[in-house]
């Protein structure tokens, strides 16, 4: 969906690239660049305003971070910005104390209302609760059975007027749901509601009654990310009429611009819950502001990693480690230090799946073994500091000592040391190959 933005963002981004430092005027010409890719993504313009405002302001500004260059820093503050702008924090559904949680939806037909109720009752059950569905939408023709349906698919009661009485009044439908929810013992209740083509009294009413009726604990406004501008105004329109507590934008899978979708909820204030993406029950996913930001900008978990590396940074310890890299002199006292400092960054697999183009090799990454590197640091700390220094004065009865005190076998001692040597070698003939290590080093 947000294709075009992404592509546009990054090339801007990359531009930046290889600047010792930024300029008001470099700064200046990169945030022209990101307005226009807003704007045509259509993302509404007080928000793109605003963004670009603040985005000038903090480049220019003094936040200087030791552990990134200035093209980083840059990227960091167009993500959290973007962030920003989706809401922040994730937002959780709402529960209510007394169950049933009720959860109203509302929005123009042919938003994904239906759809979406299926795919809530689906995560909803993944969350261990037993929902039920409402069909309050009876003026379009089929839209119970259609929810009938889907109920059935996701493995889910729908509450349903009999067929054969006319018509039937969504309120009174709604009214008897919880009622029946009560009974049942359903804990979370999905009320799907009618909609029209486009905004008219009528509908606001009726959902308005409903409302009243029900007293929902969140009203999710579902908004069809595809149509464009419309998108801002309508949001706008059912806040007024009918109010609602979270957004859920669909069909984030087309290939429109979508920039407005991203703007609903700093036009409304309220915050985006869910997200969905096709026309498949599990096409559904809780809605990450920080996700879809670093989605948008085009760079996997690249921004996670910028982050992480802030925190773990240490730069008299990255310094000492280059230097010692291609020298041989680096001791399994360091090989620990390193680990740690990787660790702390979160698990492994994680943080290799966060670099770019690694989403092909997802399978392998799974393997790779946290407890396996954990194990490897209890052997590390059982030893004493010499034996850190120099592994080669461990003979056999240490070697069953620290096996012993690490809760691994001896085989995995020896394992360890064996490839302490080969590392240590391998990065020496690299070291050599490369032009690196040796004199101090660089860590950015
Ligand atoms: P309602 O009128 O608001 O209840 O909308 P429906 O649930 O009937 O959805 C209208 C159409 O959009 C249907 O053809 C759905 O299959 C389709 N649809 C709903 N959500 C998505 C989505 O996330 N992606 C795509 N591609 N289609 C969707």
């Amino acid at each position: 969906m947000f294709d075009t933005l992404s592509d546009r963002l990054t090339s801007v981004l990359q531009n930046l690239r290889g600047k010792g430092k930024l300029s008001d005027a470099d700064i200046d010409a990169t945030a022209r660049e990101i307005r226009i890719a807003l704007l045509e993504a259509d993302v509404a313009l007080p928000v793109v305003r605003e963004f670009i405002k603040h985005v000038k302001e903090r480049a220019k500004g003094a936040e200087v971070s030791e552990a990134l260059n200035p093209a980083q820093q840059v990227i960091k503050i167009v993500n959290e910005e973007l962030v920003g702008i989706l809401g922040g924090e994730t937002r959780r559904v709402n529960l209510a104390k007394n169950p049933p949680t009720v959860i109203m939806l509302a929005g123009l037909q042919g938003s994904g209302k239906t759809t979406l109720a299926g795919k809530l009752a689906t995560w909803l059950k993944s969350q261990g609760h037993a929902p039920m569905l409402v069909a309050c939408d009876l003026q379009r023709p089929n839209a119970v059975t259609q929810l009938q349906v889907v109920g059935e698919r996701a493995g889910v009661t729908t509450f349903a007027p009999e067929p054969g009485n006319g018509v039937g009044d969504p309120v009174d439908v709604a009214k008897r749901s919880i009622e029946e929810a009560r009974h049942a013992q359903h804990d979370v209740v999905v009320v799907d509601t009618a909609g029209r083509l486009g905004v008219d009294e009528e509908l606001m009413q009726q959902a308005a009654d409903i409302r009243d009726a029900v007293q929902p604990d969140e009203t999710l406004f579902v908004v069809d990310a595809m149509i464009g501008q419309d998108a801002v105004t309508t949001a706008e329109a059912f806040r007024d009429g009918v109010g609602f507590t979270g957004v859920v934008l669909t069909k984030l899978d087309g290939d429109a611009r979508g920039g407005a979708a991203l703007s609903v909820r700093q036009v409304t204030g309220e915050p985006i819950l869910f997200a969905s993406n096709g026309e498949k029950l599990e096409d559904f996913d809780v809605f990450h502001p920080d996700r879809m930001a670093s989605r948008i900008l085009g760079m996997g978990d690249m921004l996670t990693l910028i982050e992480q590396a802030e925190q773990a940074f240490d730069q008299e310890k990255a310094e000492q480690a280059a230097s010692k890299l291609g020298t041989g002199d680096m001791t399994l006292e360091d090989f620990l230090e390193q680990m740690q400092a990787v660790r702390k960054m979160g698990p492994i697999g994680n943080l290799l799946g966060m670099l770019p183009g690694a989403g092909q090799m997802k399978d392998q990454l799974s393997q790779v073994d946290d407890a396996q590197i954990d194990r490897l640091q209890a052997i590390i700390r059982g030893m004493t500091p010499a034996e850190r220094e120099n592994p080669k004065i461990i003979n056999a009865s240490r070697r069953q000592r620290i096996a012993t005190g690490s809760g691994v076998a001896v085989r995995e001692v020896n394992d360890l040391v064996n490839r302490f040597y080969e590392a240590r070698k391998m990065m020496q003939q690299m070291a050599g190959k490369f032009g690196f290590g040796g004199g101090g080093g660089s860590a950015t």
